[in-house]
């Protein structure tokens, strides 16, 4: 549930402005969902020498990045708002 609204405010984000390293649009509640997709990401995602594929709104999982980056581009990019399943970090589909 907590992801929908992860992805759902990231959308918001996408709709309303480019994207830009303007952090005023974070929320805490946005904030917990990343750190809780990183802590799901190293509990049960598939990692190559430390990198996890990167969920942003600009990798879209098609790039591998170490979790302290994947946290900065969450946080400054957005998660790509059709990711409600992480079915690349462990989540069955
Ligand atoms: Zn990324």
């Amino acid at each position: 549930m907590k992801k929908e609204r992860l992805s759902c405010i990231s959308e918001n984000l996408s709709r309303d402005s480019t994207p830009n390293m303007d952090r005023s649009w974070i929320s805490d509640e946005y904030e917990n969902g990343v750190e809780e997709f990183l802590q799901f990401a190293q509990q049960n995602a598939p990692e190559m020498g430390g990198l996890y594929l990167c969920p942003c709104f600009k990798c879209l999982n098609g790039r591998r990045q170490s979790l302290n980056d994947i946290r900065t581009r969450l946080i400054c990019d957005g998660i790509s708002p059709t990711y409600t399943k992480w079915i690349w970090h462990g989540e069955l589909p």
